[in-house]
């Protein structure tokens, strides 16, 4: 079965056919294609919500046109169309619903609205080599959430603690932009932390005490202080060195800290960590070791399915659909969608 998969939730434009018959009937991607409008949106300093709208218009059909191409299939090979229904931004999730029920309206085949945060849970299981399985805890670090879920199944979901204010991703990219590096920062500051001392700045771990939830604007306040309170941290080198690593392991330590402790109070022993944070390395190597201890592992996606992607639409469709779900005719969007809410 071949299933296309579409996110426009935000400002990447993500396509992708998954096959359910590739690797011997284990499944695998065919075929992706990614466009990021970082650049669109870079002169504002954020995502314009109808910029990025309307740029999704522009591109869609052109990245389909180049995925058949790279797939070497035909529109009419395609069995099913699923695409991220919620939540994100209306206008952009909009162009991507209609894209796709049209579509599949047109090929006459299912169409399936996906959770974009289960697609991004999923993911680390698409090239699943280490084999992980449910039940698991997930931690969830994008741009927008921050969480941790027991998943105990495709839809079956708890969530055992999330952020009061500010994601994490979002963190790393008021940082960033504190420093004066582009968007998105996450990238940026692991870069410059490479070279630093994570040693060299106390910085805060907040609600360390308090359960499984998180706060992470006292962070940002707690940085931007130090910015300006320390010499040098516009030019010199090694002071900025020193403050994205200090920053980064202030982050990655109440992260690794709130794991081990979900698995503790859960039992179980495998973590998958999943959203665009996950591919900072710091925070896997952390983990490995934390988790290593204490006899649990650590999976994760391969980088290029970490951040928003179209692969990660299509295989969450491809499990939605094989438990014989699919939408009706409707053109609908959820912006705001709890995970917890989800059918099974
Ligand atoms: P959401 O999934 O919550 O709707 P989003 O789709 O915008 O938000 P993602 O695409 O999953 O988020 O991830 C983007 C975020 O991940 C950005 O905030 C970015 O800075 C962060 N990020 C990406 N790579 C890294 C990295 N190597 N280290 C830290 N953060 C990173
Ligand atoms: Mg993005
Ligand atoms: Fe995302």
């Amino acid at each position: 079965m071949k299933v296309l998969g579409l996110e426009t939730s935000c400002d990447e434009t993500g396509l992708a056919i998954y096959d359910s018959e590739l690797n011997g009937g284990q499944g695998g991607l065919l075929a992706q294609v990614l466009y990021s409008q970082i650049e669109l949106h870079a002169t504002y300093g954020g995502v314009v919500p109808e910029l990025a709208s309307r740029d999704h218009i522009r591109k869609l059909v052109p990245l389909f046109n180049e995925l058949l191409d790279k797939a070497n299939i035909a529109k009419s090979d395609i069995d099913a169309v699923a695409y991220t229904k919620g939540p994100g931004l209306i206008g952009a999730l909009m162009t991507g619903v209609l894209f796709g029920r049209t579509l599949a309206y047109g090929l006459g085949v299912p169409a399936i609205g996906v959770h974009h945060m289960e697609g991004h849970l999923l993911a680390p299981m698409i090239e699943n080599d280490k084999g992980v399985n449910f039940p698991f805890v997930c931690l969830l670090v994008s741009g927008g959430h921050t969480m941790l879920v027991r998943a105990d199944g495709v839809g079956r979901y708890e969530i055992l603690g999330e952020s009061i204010d500010d994601a994490v991703g979002e963190c790393f990219d008021k940082t960033a932009k504190m420093l004066g590096l582009p968007y998105p920062g996450g990238p940026n500051v692991e870069r410059l932390a490479k070279g630093g001392n994570p040693h060299a700045y106390d910085l805060p771990r907040p609600m360390m005490g308090r359960g499984l939830d998180f706060s992470f604007s006292g962070m940002k306040t707690a940085v931007h202080n130090l910015i300006k309170d320390t010499k040098g941290s516009d030019t010199d080198p090694v002071v900025r060195a020193d403050i994205s690593a200090s920053f980064q392991y202030a982050v990655v330590d109440t992260l690794v800290k709130k794991c081990t402790k979900a698995l503790k109070q859960t039992g179980l022993t495998q973590l998958v960590i999943a959203g665009g944070v996950s591919a900072n390395a710091s925070l896997r190597a952390h983990l490995e070791i934390a988790l290593a201890k204490m006899g649990a592992s650590v999976h994760y996606a391969p980088l290029h399915l970490c951040t928003d992607n179209g692969a990660m639409i299509a295989y969450a469709g491809y499990c939605r659909l094989s438990m014989g779900q699919t939408d009706d005719l409707s053109v609908a969007c959820v912006p705001r969608w709890s995970m917890e809410s989800l059918s099974v």
